[in-house]
């Protein structure tokens, strides 16, 4: 990576990272994969109840191999054949996890976390259930404001992911948001995390790459 650019990017990770933790939430600035997978495995302890939320980020980071290899009590939602009991008995398990992993469909800089769900499940159980919430994000998902953390939901993360679950709605064959009132939609609850109540509950590691959408 180009040094000047290198520079703009820390700068841009390390202020976002003191944001979040002065509203409570632990932040960690985070080079590369290998040094991720290094902090989950401190934050988190063998034998520990762990789940997630759906992400590609969490694939494209190695970090569902890594949960799955190890000598953690997996509640994976993503496991073949599992029924629709099975899974939703996974997701209101997941509320009681020692730690649950997810993204984060956006990020401000003055360190506020910003979701659309579709479930629900995800959002509800960063907001209130596992003892810790561990949050993966690439740098594309940093943004200045929350309306611009909107913007990009709107308009780039929900058409993605209606394309990748091949649904039937406008967007995803526009491209962009029209407010649809589609059976398929998948933007349903909208969510802002502002600050944290309980100390070391929730913590948001920051990539220099970009990951998921
Ligand atoms: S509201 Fe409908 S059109 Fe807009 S992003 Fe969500 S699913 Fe797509």
């Amino acid at each position: 990576m180009d040094t000047n650019t290198n520079f703009i990017i820390e700068k841009r990770l390390h202020r976002t990272a003191d944001n979040l933790k002065r509203n409570n939430i632990n932040a960690y600035v985070i080079n590369n994969l290998e040094e991720l997978h290094k902090v989950i495995k401190s934050l988190i302890a063998p034998n520990d109840i762990v789940a997630l939320g759906g992400s590609m980020t969490l694939f494209e980071t190695g970090v569902i191999e890594l949960l799955r290899n190890g000598d953690y009590q997996f509640l994976d939602r993503y496991e073949k054949g599992l029924s629709p009991e099975e899974i939703r008995r996974i997701y209101l398990d997941s509320f009681d996890a020692d730690a649950y992993f997810t993204s984060t469909n956006a990020l401000t800089i003055d360190g506020m976390l910003y979701n659309i769900d579709g479930n629900g499940n995800r959002v509800a159980a960063m907001l209130y259930g596992p003892k810790k919430v561990i949050v993966v994000v690439g740098i594309n998902k940093i943004v200045n404001n929350l309306e611009e953390a909107e913007n990009r939901l709107k308009n780039f993360t929900a058409p993605s992911n209606a394309k990748r679950l091949n649904l039937n709605t406008p967007c995803a064959s526009t491209g962009i948001c029209s407010d649809c009132n589609s059976p398929d939609r998948i933007c349903t609850d909208y969510v802002t995390i502002k600050r944290q109540r309980t100390p070391n509950r929730m913590h948001v590691l920051l990539l220099k790459d970009e990951y998921g959408y």
